[in-house]
Formats: structure tokens, sequence, C-alpha cells
């Protein structure tokens, strides 16, 4: 190479290496542009959202949320009077306010494992039976809270435990005539001399009327109870009732001695009753005051007027003032009720002392068919007794 090329070709890579120092101050580098970091989401924002606030505010399912370390983001109303919680504060702990490990738990697991649960409870302070089902928030891996929804289900599991209670009272009220039928049977098929088959018949006849007063009661209740029953109500002298129910409770109380009288004061005045009904009540009452009676006893039925508290508008013209009631009742001399029996010989199938009073018969129902009779003449049926003494069973009713 000669000088002039060295020398040229020097030059040509300075003005190469210039123009390239030249474009790269023109065109800098771009740096790609950062964008800015998102903002962490906030999953319980929307529990600051005015429409949340108003739906979850006006419903009346019981709604709490909470983060993940339980502490209370949100608590409406309806989760306040359910749980029976005074003065909640926003992020308090979910076990300081509801004071239930049982619902702590069952939240702490949701939080954990990502899935929902429910479980039903009967917190002390309030008494109801509440059904409990929490959601965890957010994606699984990425739990920010979890919402418990509360149920009340109280009267659910009443009705529940009702329909149970019926099946087994049913089942074992039936039982017994069943069993008895069965030997009764058995002993005639066993070709027993004739008197004995003719009494063993007379005793399964008993056994079948035993069963069919329960299937017939148990028939009426449940028409009275679904409202399919109506009264026909008309403006009726009481006398003639009571004294019907008397005469076909008559015989019964003969057999063992007993007296039934009436004492029906301010007979001009009409009840607005449904006489067929009334009959049927006074009828249980009276057969109850005869069959747990002694022999030589005494059965008692009484009317009389009662003014309402507020001030009757009886006159000397008309003696039966709107607005006043009658009172009856039906006393009796006979083994009487323990107090701690008395709230409850009104419930279905309630009977005192079964061992003492099996061979009395009953099916435990007619008192509280009664009770339904009464209360739908807008009425009230009550009981009073002195255990081994006897015992008076009131109602009311309007005057027409
Ligand atoms: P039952 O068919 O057994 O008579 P009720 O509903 O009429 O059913 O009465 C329920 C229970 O209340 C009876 O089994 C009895 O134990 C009690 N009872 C009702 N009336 C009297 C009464 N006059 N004296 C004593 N106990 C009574």
């Amino acid at each position: 190479m000669t000088v002039i090329d060295l020398v040229l070709s020097l030059a040509l890579l300075t003005s190469l290496g210039f123009c390239a120092w030249l474009w790269a101050r023109r065109q800098p580098t771009p740096t790609p542009p950062v964008p800015p970091p998102d903002p962490a989401p906030d999953p319980l924002a929307a529990l600051r959202q005015p429409t949340f606030l108003a739906v979850v505010g006006g419903i009346d399912t019981g709604v709490i949320v909470v983060d993940p370390t339980r502490q209370i983001q949100f608590l409406n109303e309806s989760a306040e009077a359910l749980l029976g919680i005074g003065q909640p504060l926003r992020g308090q702990g979910l076990i300081a306010m509801i004071r239930d490990h049982q619902a702590d738990a069952l939240v702490a697991q949701a939080l954990r494992d990502g899935e929902s649960r429910e479980i039903t409870l009967k917190p002390i302070p309030s008494g109801r039976t509440l059904r409990l089902r929490c959601t965890p928030l957010g994606p699984s891996g990425q739990i920010s809270g979890a919402m418990l929804l509360i149920h009340d289900v109280t009267q659910i599991s009443m009705l529940e435990r009702a329909r149970r209670d019926l099946v087994a009272n049913v089942s074992h009220e039936l039982r017994t005539p069943l069993a008895s039928l069965k030997l009764l049977v058995e002993t005639v098929q066993s070709a027993p001399p004739p008197e004995v088959v003719q009494r063993m018949l007379g005793l399964m006849a008993q056994e079948i009327d035993a069963v069919t007063q329960l299937v017939n009661e148990l028939h009426e209740l449940a028409q009275i109870e679904s409202g399919r029953v109506t009264l026909k109500l008309s403006p009726t002298p009481l006398l003639p009732v009571v004294e019907r129910a008397i005469a076909r409770i008559r015989p019964q109380a003969d057999r063992s001695q007993i007296t039934i009288s009436a004492e029906i004061q301010d007979e001009q005045c009409l009840a607005l009753i449904d006489a067929d009904r009334i009959g049927q009540v006074l009828l249980n009452l009276l057969h109850n005051a005869v069959k747990f009676n002694r022999v030589g006893g005494a059965v008692v039925v009484r009317a009389t007027l009662v003014a309402p508290v507020a001030p009757a508008e009886a006159t000397a013209d008309d003696p039966c003032g709107d607005g006043d009631w009658f009172h009856v009742s039906v006393s009796d001399t006979g083994i009487g009720i323990a107090s701690q029996d008395l709230p409850r010989i009104f419930e279905r199938f309630y009977k005192v002392d079964r061992a003492r009073t099996r061979h009395a018969g009953g099916t435990g129902l007619g008192l509280a068919i009664a009770k339904h009779l009464i209360e739908g003449h807008s009425g009230r049926l009550w009981a009073e007794s002195i255990e081994g003494r006897g015992s008076t069973f009131s109602f009311t009713l309007p005057v027409a």
C-alpha cells in the first residue's frame, strides 16, 4: 500500500466515525417508556360503592365482609340484629364481635383453602337458628377477604322439628292399639272358649275406636290448621249449646256418679258463635272433666258476661253491651294438673303422666283442637288447676 492509499483510508475511516458520532447524537437510542406501576387492586373497594351499600343495607340477610386477617370491613344492620351485636366497630376482629368459635373457624377455613362452606348455629344472645355461608373473595391464591351471609332459618327449623315430632307422636299413638289388636287376634286364633272370644272382640272394637278417633282428630286438626275450616258465626243463646253438650256426656258421668250442673247468667244475651264448634269444645272439656274426675265428683259449667276494659256501652235496656264477652268455664273436682304440666297441656299429643292416664284413653289432641276453635272465635282458652283438687278450663266468646 502506498502512503497515499494509507492516508485516504485513514481519512475515510475518520469521516465514517465522525458521521456515526453525528448520527448517534442526532438519534439518541429510544428507551421504551416505563408504564406507571398498576395501583394495587382493592377488592374491598366495592364495599364503599353507594349502590352496594343501598342494596345490602335493605335486605334481611345478614352480610359481613372480612379482610384476610378476619377483621370486619363491612357489616349490615341485619347481621347486627341476627347475631344480637350492638355497637359494631369497623376493623374489629370477627371473633370479638360475634363471640362464636364455630363461625370464626368457618371463615378462617374458607380464607385458607378458598372453598365456600356453611354451618347452622344457634347463637345464645338472639336464640335463633342461623345458617351461615362463607364465600372467599378473589381468585384462589390471591384471596383478599371473605363474605359471610347469614340467613335466619328459625322458622324452617321449627317447622322441621314439628314435622318430626308429629310423625314420632302419631307412630307412638298407633303402636299401642295396634300391639293390643295383634295380641287379641292371636288369642282369638288360639280357639279359646266362646265367652273369651266375645270379650276379646269387645276389646278389639275399643282399640279400633281409639285408632279411628286418632285419625279423625288428626284430620280435623290438619283441616283447622290449614285454614280449611270456616266458622259459621251467628247470634246464638249459650244455654241450649251447653245443655246439649251436658246431655251427651251425662251417661258417662252417671257411670261414675259424677254430677253435672250449669249456671248460665245473662241468658238473654246472644254469643256470636258457630254453635256446633262451641258444642264440640264444651263436649271435649266436659269429657276431660269426667274422665279425670273421681267417683262421686262434680262438674260445673258456668257462663257469665264480662265487660271489656274500656267502658261498656250497655244500658238498662240493652244489658249485652257492645264489646262485652262471655266467660265460660268448666270446673271439676278431679285429679288436677301439676303446675309444671299446665302450660303444656294445649300442645298436640301432650298428656300428663301417660302411665297414670293410659287406661283413660284419649289422643292428647282434644285441647289443641279446642284452642284453635276458640281462637277462631277471637276468644282465649286457658286452664287453672290444683293438683289433687281439680281443674277449671275457661274460655271467652264475643257477644253478638
Ligand atoms: P286427651 O285426649 O288425652 O284427653 P286433651 O288434649 O283433651 O287430650 O288433654 C290433654 C291432657 O291434659 C290429658 O291427657 C290430661 O293429662 C290433661 N287434662 C285435660 N283435661 C284435664 C282435666 N280436666 N283434669 C286433669 N287433667 C286434664
